[in-house]
Protein backbone atom coordinates (compact mmCIF):
# COMPACT_ATOMS: atom_id res chain seq x y z
CA UNK A 1 0.00 0.00 0.00
CA UNK A 2 0.92 3.85 -0.14
CA UNK A 3 1.26 5.62 2.74
CA UNK A 4 3.25 9.03 3.67
CA UNK A 5 5.95 8.46 6.55
CA UNK A 6 7.53 11.18 8.42
CA UNK A 7 11.04 11.68 8.57
CA UNK A 8 11.28 14.89 10.43
CA UNK A 9 10.48 18.67 9.99
CA UNK A 10 9.98 19.11 5.96
CA UNK A 11 10.64 15.62 4.94
CA UNK A 12 7.32 13.75 4.67
CA UNK A 13 7.70 10.95 1.66
CA UNK A 14 5.00 8.55 0.11
CA UNK A 15 6.33 5.15 0.31
CA UNK A 16 5.25 1.37 -0.38
CA UNK A 17 4.80 -0.61 2.46
CA UNK A 18 2.78 -3.84 2.79
CA UNK A 19 -0.15 -4.28 3.27
CA UNK A 20 -1.37 -4.92 6.74
CA UNK A 21 -2.97 -7.69 8.39
CA UNK A 22 -5.55 -8.19 11.10
CA UNK A 23 -4.31 -10.13 13.99
CA UNK A 24 -6.92 -12.17 15.69
CA UNK A 25 -8.27 -9.60 17.63
CA UNK A 26 -7.60 -6.52 15.23
CA UNK A 27 -9.17 -5.45 11.98
CA UNK A 28 -8.09 -3.28 8.61
CA UNK A 29 -10.05 -0.21 7.59
CA UNK A 30 -9.69 1.14 3.79
CA UNK A 31 -9.27 4.56 4.37
CA UNK A 32 -12.07 7.04 2.61
CA UNK A 33 -10.62 10.19 3.72
CA UNK A 34 -8.05 11.40 6.42
CA UNK A 35 -8.22 15.06 8.02
CA UNK A 36 -4.91 17.26 8.23
CA UNK A 37 -4.43 18.17 12.26
CA UNK A 38 -2.60 21.32 13.39
CA UNK A 39 -0.22 18.59 15.28
CA UNK A 40 0.42 17.39 12.09
CA UNK A 41 1.33 20.51 10.45
CA UNK A 42 3.25 21.15 13.71
CA UNK A 43 6.22 18.26 13.42
CA UNK A 44 6.39 19.17 10.00
CA UNK A 45 7.23 22.59 9.99
CA UNK A 46 7.61 23.86 13.23
CA UNK A 47 9.54 21.05 15.56
CA UNK A 48 9.45 17.20 16.23
CA UNK A 49 7.53 16.83 19.45
CA UNK A 50 7.86 13.05 19.48
CA UNK A 51 3.92 12.91 19.04
CA UNK A 52 5.11 11.43 15.14
CA UNK A 53 8.62 9.53 15.24
CA UNK A 54 10.42 9.92 12.57
CA UNK A 55 10.30 6.67 10.24
CA UNK A 56 6.35 6.56 11.16
CA UNK A 57 3.25 6.81 9.56
CA UNK A 58 1.10 9.41 10.87
CA UNK A 59 -2.11 11.23 10.24
CA UNK A 60 -5.75 10.04 12.73
CA UNK A 61 -8.49 11.43 11.69
CA UNK A 62 -9.92 9.41 9.75
CA UNK A 63 -12.98 7.12 7.97
CA UNK A 64 -13.10 3.89 5.73
CA UNK A 65 -14.77 0.80 5.28
CA UNK A 66 -13.74 -2.03 7.39
CA UNK A 67 -11.60 -4.59 4.76
CA UNK A 68 -10.36 -7.28 6.84
CA UNK A 69 -11.49 -8.72 10.26
CA UNK A 70 -9.92 -10.85 12.97
CA UNK A 71 -11.57 -14.39 14.12
CA UNK A 72 -11.42 -13.16 17.68
CA UNK A 73 -13.69 -9.56 16.38
CA UNK A 74 -17.40 -9.39 17.31
CA UNK A 75 -19.94 -6.87 15.71
CA UNK A 76 -17.49 -5.89 13.17
CA UNK A 77 -18.00 -6.77 9.28
CA UNK A 78 -16.36 -6.35 6.30
CA UNK A 79 -17.71 -3.16 4.51
CA UNK A 80 -18.84 -1.61 7.92
CA UNK A 81 -18.57 2.10 7.18
CA UNK A 82 -16.20 2.66 10.45
CA UNK A 83 -14.34 5.74 11.99
CA UNK A 84 -11.71 4.76 14.67
CA UNK A 85 -10.74 6.46 18.27
CA UNK A 86 -6.82 7.14 17.37
CA UNK A 87 -6.30 7.37 21.29
CA UNK A 88 -6.85 3.55 21.60
CA UNK A 89 -6.35 2.35 18.07
CA UNK A 90 -3.20 0.61 19.03
CA UNK A 91 -2.21 -1.10 22.22
CA UNK A 92 0.29 1.41 22.52
CA UNK A 93 -2.71 3.73 23.50
CA UNK A 94 -2.95 7.60 23.35
CA UNK A 95 1.06 8.10 23.08
CA UNK A 96 0.70 6.89 19.39
CA UNK A 97 -2.23 8.73 18.78
CA UNK A 98 -0.40 10.51 15.93
CA UNK A 99 0.85 7.48 14.40
CA UNK A 100 -2.28 5.80 13.62
CA UNK A 101 -1.20 6.08 10.19
CA UNK A 102 -4.60 7.24 8.49
CA UNK A 103 -2.47 8.92 5.58
CA UNK A 104 -2.17 5.39 4.05
CA UNK A 105 -4.60 3.59 2.03
CA UNK A 106 -4.97 0.66 5.00
CA UNK A 107 -4.69 1.23 8.37
CA UNK A 108 -4.47 -1.58 11.44
CA UNK A 109 -6.90 -1.12 14.34
CA UNK A 110 -5.05 -3.27 17.68
CA UNK A 111 -7.71 -4.88 19.79
CA UNK A 112 -10.57 -3.78 17.64
CA UNK A 113 -14.24 -3.37 19.25
CA UNK A 114 -17.14 -1.31 19.03
CA UNK A 115 -17.54 1.79 21.75
CA UNK A 116 -13.63 1.15 22.25
CA UNK A 117 -11.91 2.56 19.39
CA UNK A 118 -14.32 1.39 16.46
CA UNK A 119 -17.59 3.66 15.74
CA UNK A 120 -19.72 2.61 13.05
CA UNK A 121 -20.85 5.14 11.13
CA UNK A 122 -24.52 6.02 10.21
CA UNK A 123 -25.78 5.35 6.95
CA UNK A 124 -27.49 8.91 6.48
CA UNK A 125 -23.52 9.98 7.55
CA UNK A 126 -20.90 10.44 5.18
CA UNK A 127 -17.80 9.66 5.25
CA UNK A 128 -16.24 13.18 5.34
CA UNK A 129 -19.08 13.74 8.55
CA UNK A 130 -16.78 10.71 9.80
CA UNK A 131 -13.21 12.13 9.43
CA UNK A 132 -14.49 15.41 10.92
CA UNK A 133 -15.74 13.49 14.10
CA UNK A 134 -11.98 13.41 15.39
CA UNK A 135 -11.39 17.25 15.34
CA UNK A 136 -15.16 18.40 16.57
CA UNK A 137 -14.35 15.95 19.97
CA UNK A 138 -11.23 17.95 20.45
CA UNK A 139 -13.32 21.07 20.45
CA UNK A 140 -15.51 19.16 22.75
CA UNK A 141 -13.37 17.75 24.98
CA UNK A 142 -12.27 21.96 25.50
CA UNK A 143 -16.27 22.95 25.78
CA UNK A 144 -16.63 20.03 28.50
CA UNK A 145 -13.46 21.37 30.27
CA UNK A 146 -15.06 24.28 30.46
CA UNK A 147 -18.07 23.01 31.94
CA UNK A 148 -20.60 25.75 30.64
CA UNK A 149 -23.78 26.26 32.11
CA UNK A 150 -27.19 27.13 29.48
CA UNK A 151 -27.18 30.66 30.54
CA UNK A 152 -23.50 31.53 30.12
CA UNK A 153 -21.32 33.74 28.22
CA UNK A 154 -18.96 31.66 26.38
CA UNK A 155 -15.89 32.80 24.88
CA UNK A 156 -14.25 30.66 22.00
CA UNK A 157 -10.93 32.23 20.92
CA UNK A 158 -9.48 30.72 17.54
CA UNK A 159 -12.04 29.81 14.34
CA UNK A 160 -10.32 27.22 13.47
CA UNK A 161 -10.86 23.18 13.07
CA UNK A 162 -10.92 23.55 16.77
CA UNK A 163 -12.53 26.23 17.41
CA UNK A 164 -15.89 26.25 15.01
CA UNK A 165 -15.60 22.15 16.78
CA UNK A 166 -15.94 23.51 20.09
CA UNK A 167 -18.36 26.28 18.66
CA UNK A 168 -20.89 23.73 17.34
CA UNK A 169 -20.33 21.67 20.28
CA UNK A 170 -21.64 24.29 22.97
CA UNK A 171 -24.63 25.34 20.61
CA UNK A 172 -25.20 21.65 20.35
CA UNK A 173 -25.61 21.81 24.48
CA UNK A 174 -28.47 24.73 24.02
CA UNK A 175 -25.87 27.73 24.76
CA UNK A 176 -27.08 30.84 23.77
CA UNK A 177 -23.94 33.32 24.26
CA UNK A 178 -21.57 32.43 22.56
CA UNK A 179 -18.77 34.27 21.05
CA UNK A 180 -15.60 33.54 19.04
CA UNK A 181 -12.84 35.49 18.45
CA UNK A 182 -10.16 35.39 15.72
CA UNK A 183 -7.77 37.59 13.07
CA UNK A 184 -8.95 36.16 10.20
CA UNK A 185 -12.31 37.28 8.64
CA UNK A 186 -12.24 34.12 6.21
CA UNK A 187 -12.86 32.39 9.73
CA UNK A 188 -15.35 34.54 11.46
CA UNK A 189 -17.47 34.65 8.54
CA UNK A 190 -17.39 30.71 8.55
CA UNK A 191 -18.01 30.82 12.61
CA UNK A 192 -21.26 33.17 11.98
CA UNK A 193 -22.26 30.09 9.62
CA UNK A 194 -22.04 27.49 11.76
CA UNK A 195 -23.96 29.45 14.72
CA UNK A 196 -21.73 32.45 16.56
CA UNK A 197 -23.75 34.71 18.26
CA UNK A 198 -21.62 37.12 18.48
CA UNK A 199 -17.65 37.70 16.37
CA UNK A 200 -15.06 39.47 17.08
CA UNK A 201 -12.05 40.50 15.59
CA UNK A 202 -9.18 41.61 17.77
CA UNK A 203 -7.71 43.61 15.13
CA UNK A 204 -10.91 45.53 14.81
CA UNK A 205 -12.43 46.29 18.45
CA UNK A 206 -10.94 45.27 22.07
CA UNK A 207 -12.55 42.30 23.34
CA UNK A 208 -13.25 44.37 25.88
CA UNK A 209 -15.02 47.45 24.48
CA UNK A 210 -17.12 44.70 22.33
CA UNK A 211 -18.55 43.32 26.15
CA UNK A 212 -19.01 47.01 26.85
CA UNK A 213 -20.93 47.64 23.99
CA UNK A 214 -22.77 44.33 24.32
CA UNK A 215 -23.62 44.72 28.35
CA UNK A 216 -23.73 48.40 28.44
CA UNK A 217 -25.44 48.30 32.12
CA UNK A 218 -22.74 45.80 33.51
CA UNK A 219 -19.87 47.54 35.57
CA UNK A 220 -16.76 46.51 33.71
CA UNK A 221 -15.09 45.08 37.06
CA UNK A 222 -17.09 42.13 37.20
CA UNK A 223 -16.35 40.72 33.97
CA UNK A 224 -18.43 38.97 31.20
CA UNK A 225 -17.52 35.32 30.82
CA UNK A 226 -18.24 32.58 32.56
CA UNK A 227 -16.58 30.09 30.25
CA UNK A 228 -13.67 30.24 27.97
CA UNK A 229 -12.63 27.75 25.34
CA UNK A 230 -8.46 28.82 24.20
CA UNK A 231 -8.26 27.11 20.81
CA UNK A 232 -6.33 30.40 19.01
CA UNK A 233 -3.03 29.86 20.95
CA UNK A 234 -2.31 33.82 21.08
CA UNK A 235 -1.06 34.81 24.67
CA UNK A 236 -2.71 38.04 24.85
CA UNK A 237 -6.04 37.37 23.68
CA UNK A 238 -5.84 34.47 26.35
CA UNK A 239 -4.75 37.07 29.19
CA UNK A 240 -7.99 39.49 27.79
CA UNK A 241 -10.33 36.32 28.52
CA UNK A 242 -9.03 36.05 31.58
CA UNK A 243 -9.17 39.74 32.88
CA UNK A 244 -12.69 39.76 31.29
CA UNK A 245 -13.86 36.51 33.17
CA UNK A 246 -16.24 36.91 35.95
CA UNK A 247 -16.12 34.97 39.44
CA UNK A 248 -16.28 31.61 39.21
CA UNK A 249 -15.57 31.27 35.57
CA UNK A 250 -13.52 28.30 34.15
CA UNK A 251 -10.87 28.22 31.05
CA UNK A 252 -9.63 25.62 29.04
CA UNK A 253 -7.05 25.82 27.04
CA UNK A 254 -6.46 23.85 23.81
CA UNK A 255 -4.46 25.67 22.05
CA UNK A 256 -0.75 24.46 21.34
CA UNK A 257 0.80 27.68 22.65
CA UNK A 258 4.01 28.30 21.54
CA UNK A 259 5.29 30.88 23.88
CA UNK A 260 4.91 31.59 27.40
CA UNK A 261 2.61 34.13 28.94
CA UNK A 262 2.69 36.09 32.18
CA UNK A 263 -0.49 35.45 34.17
CA UNK A 264 -1.61 37.61 37.51
CA UNK A 265 -2.45 35.06 40.38
CA UNK A 266 -4.45 37.79 41.96
CA UNK A 267 -6.99 37.68 39.36
CA UNK A 268 -7.54 33.54 39.81
CA UNK A 269 -7.36 34.26 43.71
CA UNK A 270 -9.88 37.64 43.79
CA UNK A 271 -12.58 35.73 41.05
CA UNK A 272 -12.21 32.22 42.11
CA UNK A 273 -11.00 31.26 38.21
CA UNK A 274 -10.03 27.55 37.28
CA UNK A 275 -7.88 27.33 34.32
CA UNK A 276 -7.31 23.76 33.17
CA UNK A 277 -5.71 21.90 30.52
CA UNK A 278 -7.62 19.93 27.61
CA UNK A 279 -6.18 17.13 25.58
CA UNK A 280 -7.73 14.55 23.30
CA UNK A 281 -11.70 13.14 24.09
CA UNK A 282 -11.75 10.82 27.14
CA UNK A 283 -15.45 10.85 26.46
CA UNK A 284 -15.85 12.99 23.57
CA UNK A 285 -15.95 10.95 20.80
CA UNK A 286 -19.59 9.30 21.53
CA UNK A 287 -20.69 12.36 22.32
CA UNK A 288 -19.90 14.33 19.05
CA UNK A 289 -20.83 11.15 17.20
CA UNK A 290 -24.39 11.54 18.74
CA UNK A 291 -24.23 15.36 17.82
CA UNK A 292 -23.52 14.46 13.85
CA UNK A 293 -25.97 11.55 14.31
CA UNK A 294 -29.00 14.12 15.73
CA UNK A 295 -28.43 16.29 12.98
CA UNK A 296 -26.96 18.73 15.74
CA UNK A 297 -23.62 19.58 14.50
CA UNK A 298 -22.26 19.52 11.07
CA UNK A 299 -18.58 20.21 10.49
CA UNK A 300 -18.83 20.06 6.29
CA UNK A 301 -18.76 23.43 5.96
CA UNK A 302 -15.24 23.51 7.20
CA UNK A 303 -13.46 21.35 5.00
CA UNK A 304 -12.24 23.64 2.43
CA UNK A 305 -9.28 21.95 0.47
CA UNK A 306 -8.63 18.03 -0.74
CA UNK A 307 -5.81 16.46 -1.76
CA UNK A 308 -4.60 13.15 -3.01
CA UNK A 309 -2.05 11.33 -1.13
CA UNK A 310 0.45 11.97 -3.56
CA UNK A 311 -0.15 15.93 -2.76
CA UNK A 312 0.63 15.24 0.99
CA UNK A 313 3.15 18.40 1.49
CA UNK A 314 0.69 20.06 -0.82
CA UNK A 315 -2.49 19.53 2.04
CA UNK A 316 0.32 20.05 5.33
CA UNK A 317 1.48 23.36 3.81
CA UNK A 318 -2.32 24.59 2.81
CA UNK A 319 -3.75 23.61 6.20
CA UNK A 320 -1.63 26.40 7.59
CA UNK A 321 -2.84 29.49 5.80
CA UNK A 322 -5.34 30.84 8.18
CA UNK A 323 -7.09 33.06 5.45
CA UNK A 324 -8.03 30.26 2.78
CA UNK A 325 -8.01 26.97 4.35
CA UNK A 326 -9.94 25.47 7.36
CA UNK A 327 -9.91 22.14 7.30
CA UNK A 328 -7.86 20.29 4.63
CA UNK A 329 -8.48 16.53 3.99
CA UNK A 330 -6.65 13.94 2.26
CA UNK A 331 -8.87 12.11 -0.29
CA UNK A 332 -7.65 8.76 -0.72
CA UNK A 333 -10.09 7.90 -3.50
CA UNK A 334 -8.39 10.30 -5.68
ZN1 LIG B 1 -6.50 15.80 15.26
Amino acid sequence: MKAAIYHGVGDVKVTDLPDPKAGPKDIVVKVALCGVCGSDTAEYFISNSGAVMPGNKFGHEFSGTVVDVGKEVKGINEGMRVITNPMTSTRGGRRNACMVGGFAEYVLIEDAAIDYNVYPLPDHLTLEDGALVEPGSVGMHGVNTAEPKLDDQVLILGAGPIGLGALTGVKALGIKNVIISDISEFRLEKAKELGADEVHNPKEEDLAELFERLYPDQHPGMGYIDATVDAAGAGSALLDAICLSKGGARISIVALHKHAIELEPMFFIMKNLQMKGSVGYPTEFPQVLGFFRDGKVDLKPTVTHRFPLSEITAALTMATKADEAIKVLVDMSA
